[in-house]
């Protein structure tokens, strides 16, 4: 029975990343137990892969803050900036020599459908969505950051050379 079970485990192996390491890890006289677990738990594949102590504390505390930063707010793409501008009338001060140009402006830029799309926020709608930019921008910080921490924790994945 032990033996039949360890057979259909290899046989696994082609199309399923995860029983490669029974073949490596299991000793002679475990090898079921590997094979069990590996099987239906996602915890036996955390014991595939080897962050460090530091990628692991790093990897908790990236997602308490973002689970922070989602209870706390909400979360606006796009740019801020502050603009000075022209206006069409010709006789307008801002066409004068030195020009006294119209703003600022705050100016809310983003990407959408493929195109740039840009709004001129008030100062009260600024104090507003401000922080909605601020919690925006970090959390893509903090999603940039874990994708670097998990590819080059992947990267360091022995298996690689196998
Ligand atoms: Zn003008």
């Amino acid at each position: 029975m032990n033996r039949r079970f360890v057979r259909s485990v290899r046989r696994a192996a082609p199309d399923r990343p995860g029983a490669q390491r029974v073949n490596r890890s299991a000793t002679d006289g475990c090898s079921s137990t590997p094979g069990t677990a590996s099987r239906p738990s996602p915890v036996a594949d955390n014991e595939s892969v080897s962050p460090t102590p530091a990628q692991q504390a790093r990897a908790s505390a990236i997602a308490a803050e973002i689970a922070a930063l989602a209870t706390a707010g909400f979360a606006l793409p796009g740019t801020l900036a502050d603009r000075m501008t022209r206006c069409g009338r010709p006789n307008c001060g801002c066409h004068a020599d030195p020009p006294r140009l119209h703003g600022p402006y705050h100016q809310w830029t983003r990407k959408k459908g493929g195109k740039t799309a840009t709004r001129i926020l008030s100062d009260d709608q600024l104090a507003d969505y401000q922080p909605w930019f601020d919690n925006h921008r970090r959390l893509r910080q903090l999603i940039t950051e874990l994708e670097a921490l998990s590819l080059e924790i992947a990267d360091a994945d022995p298996r690689w050379n196998r």
